[in-house]
């Protein structure tokens, strides 16, 4: 079983996955945490070159073709040996986020992220994918007062908008797929829903 966890800045994913894995244990279920981009070394440097600040501007093609890189290693290295071998994996992030953030927020095409998807998954996709939804200001709001939004600082609030759409897109595309979880609500509210997402999830 494979399991992504995705969503905007600030609508608090890495509360929530924690959350997510107190459920898989209480279930008794043996996973593997991950998180793109990264999750093997090799990815992980090449997350640390994506999110460096620089004054050379990446090329839209080639923040793509970085973020397909990292995922063709940590699905060679880390999700496939793991789903064969019959662990579940918890992904924090996966090829959701490249249509959200290099497709709605950078503009690149549907299409050429749907080709490069073909090439690197080979029809591996998520069993489940949660998706916390949270209107932008707050989550940019939240996501500010932590200090993490350095790499987006030349970016306005549409870009946000625009990668919250693209998730929604995606996710009403694909309604079996996805749990769309209101992240608006008090942590315990939040919880309640996903709670109640995982456990229809792990009763089929
Ligand atoms: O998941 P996390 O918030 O740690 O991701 C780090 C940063 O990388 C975030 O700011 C996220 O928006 C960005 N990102 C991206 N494109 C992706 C995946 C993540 O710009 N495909």
């Amino acid at each position: 079983c494979f399991i992504t966890l995705e969503g905007t800045e600030g609508v608090g994913k890495s509360t929530n996955l924690r959350f997510i894995e107190s459920v898989l244990e209480q279930h008794q279920i043996d996973y593997q945490l991950t998180r793109e981009p990264g999750g093997t070394p090799l990815a992980e440097q090449v997350r640390e070159l994506l999110l460096a600040n620089r004054d050379e501007k990446v090329a839209d093609d080639a923040e793509l073709l970085l973020v397909f890189a990292a995922r063709a290693q940590h699905l060679d290295q880390v999700v496939r040996p793991a789903v064969d071998a019959g662990r579940w994996v918890l992904c924090d992030r996966f090829t959701d986020a490249t249509f959200a953030y290099q497709g709605g927020g950078r503009g690149l095409s549907r299409e050429l992220i749907s080709q490069l998807e073909t090439i690197v998954q080979r029809g591996l996709q998520p069993d489940l994918t949660i998706l916390l939804d949270l209107p932008v200001e707050i989550g940019l709001s939240r996501a500010s007062q932590r200090g993490e939004l350095d790499r987006f600082e030349n970016e306005k609030i549409e870009f946000f908008d625009r990668v919250r759409n693209a998730y929604l897109d995606r996710a009403g595309s694909d309604p079996k797929r996805f749990a769309i979880i209101d992240a608006s609500g008090t942590l315990e509210q939040v919880q309640e829903q996903i709670a109640q997402v995982l456990n229809t999830f792990l009763a089929k």
